[in-house]
């Protein structure tokens, strides 16, 4: 699979059963995710939370509970968290990218923390 296939950044089913903590994205490449609720929330991608240079940091704090997830346009998905934050866009390249570090974090957590780049929200 290479990195340009766009079906590697088209969801085919976004799962996030009442009372999970975890937000499951299936690909049309074939590839399953599952993304924390905390790690999503960490690492919402809005102004707010990240101002508006640098590499995507870790924001500890906040309820990474999920309230409502919103499709924007056909390229994003917007989250309301359990405290009413809801102003980071989420792009499919983004969140894919998210779901990779889930991965990456899971078999090596000292890379909790890690940056990620700005180019792939
Ligand atoms: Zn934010």
């Amino acid at each position: 699979m290479e990195q340009g296939d766009p079906r590697r950044v088209t969801p085919t089913l976004v799962s996030a059963p009442m009372g999970s903590d975890t937000l499951t994205v299936t690909w049309a490449d074939g590839a399953e995710t599952a993304i924390p609720n905390a790690l999503l929330r960490g690492y919402c991608p809005c102004a707010g939370c990240q101002g508006h240079s640098g590499d995507i940091r870790w924001i500890p704090g906040g309820n990474a509970a999920l309230d409502t997830i919103e499709e924007v346009g056909s390229y994003a998905l917007s989250f309301t968290f359990g405290d009413g934050h809801g102003s980071g866009i989420y792009t499919f390249r983004y969140l894919r990218s998210l779901g990779e570090l889930s991965a990456a974090l899971a078999a090596d957590p000292s890379r909790r923390g890690q940056t990620l780049s700005r180019s792939l929200t």
